[in-house]
């Protein structure tokens, strides 16, 4: 359906819950408290959303979280969302450190990519941002490899860490060839410490070490990313800037929270609790006036520029 900004809106990322195994310091305050279980929304409620969503015309579902493979039954979910008419696309993000004994099941569900969130190659430094291990994220990548999976590699670069590590991420994506994507730091009360780093600056920063920079007009992935070529590296490399290439003009995406707020953007307020017209026994026809009304009312863009979010990232579904 069109908002009414006329912006055409076919993509919806689902949060299947608010936890998260890691702890990244720019997503999450180190202790975070976590809703409780019957909060959640159940998979057949999701599967009820994700059918009126189809009729709205999304046909594109990224599963987030949280980090979506905490949830049992992330997989089989999956699996029936894949087999629902219309469906074009159901992909995935998640750290990659749970993935390596999930990739079976999700390839038999039918999963068509997956983004892996992964910052550092520096093994003391991944566990002092995100409080894991390295090794089980790098292994679940060899293993996608192995599997055939498409998968690109998301980053978000910060001051503190710099060349070196955007460098090792560079060659680690030209060794399975696989995109990878900067995403500039969104504020957040609990990164208020963090700086992260533009896609300008991290541009300037590889010109200056004598890579040889062009942009690439193909679009890889439903994201807003702009991307590049970097001379002598074979895959593609994206930028995905909220605050300084601000795309909400071009923004065809709703989310909808792990307790069930169908947010027309990450950041703004509004929302429209679908939980709660769910549990109070809205037909489908209620359900569906009810997404249409709050995609309809999408907000002309975000406002992390104006005042940073209170919220954290694991709670939306980043
Ligand atoms: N756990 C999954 C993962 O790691 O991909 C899904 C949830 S995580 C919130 C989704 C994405 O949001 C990750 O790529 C993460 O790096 C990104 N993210 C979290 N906080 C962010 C922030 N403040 N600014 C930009 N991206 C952020």
């Amino acid at each position: 359906m069109y908002d009414q900004y006329n912006r055409k809106i076919d993509y919806l990322r689902i949060s299947l819950t608010d936890r998260c195994n890691l702890h990244c310091r720019y997503c999450q305050p180190e202790v975070s408290e976590h809703v409780p279980h019957n909060e959640i929304l159940r998979y057949e409620e999701l599967l009820r959303i994700c059918r009126a969503a189809l009729q709205l015309g999304i046909s594109k579902f990224k599963i987030t979280g949280g980090e979506p493979l905490l949830r049992k039954g992330c997989s089989d979910f999956i699996a029936r969302l894949k087999q629902m008419e219309g469906v074009e696309q159901v992909t995935l993000t998640t750290n990659g450190t749970l993935l390596a004994q999930q990739l079976p099941a999700l390839i038999a569900a039918g999963v068509d990519s997956i983004n892996v969130s992964l910052d550092t190659l520096d093994a003391a430094y991944y566990t002092e941002l995100t409080g894991g291990s390295l090794g089980s994220v790098l292994q679940a990548l060899q293993e996608l490899q192995s599997a055939g999976i498409t998968f690109k590699l998301n980053c978000v670069p910060l001051a503190e860490s710099g060349l070196t590590d955007i460098m090792q991420l560079l060659k680690l994506a030209h060794k399975y060839q696989a995109p990878l994507r900067f995403i500039e730091l969104m504020p957040l009360d609990c990164n208020a410490d963090l700086k992260g780093l533009s896609g300008s600056e991290i541009r300037s920063q590889l010109e200056q070490a004598g890579l040889q920079l062009q942009p690439d007009a193909q679009r890889y992935g439903n994201g807003p990313a702009s991307y590049w070529r970097i001379g002598g590296y074979k895959m593609p490399v994206g930028f995905i800037e909220p605050l300084h290439n601000k795309f909400c003009a071009v923004c065809n995406r709703v989310r909808l929270t792990s307790v069930g707020m169908l947010k027309p953007c990450l950041y703004c307020n509004e929302g429209m609790n679908l939980k709660r017209l769910l549990r109070d026994g809205a037909s489908d026809a209620d359900l569906l006036q009810a997404m249409q009304e709050i995609i309809y009312a999408k907000p002309a863009g975000h406002s992390f520029d104006v005042k940073a979010a209170r919220f954290n990232m694991s709670q939306i579904g980043g």
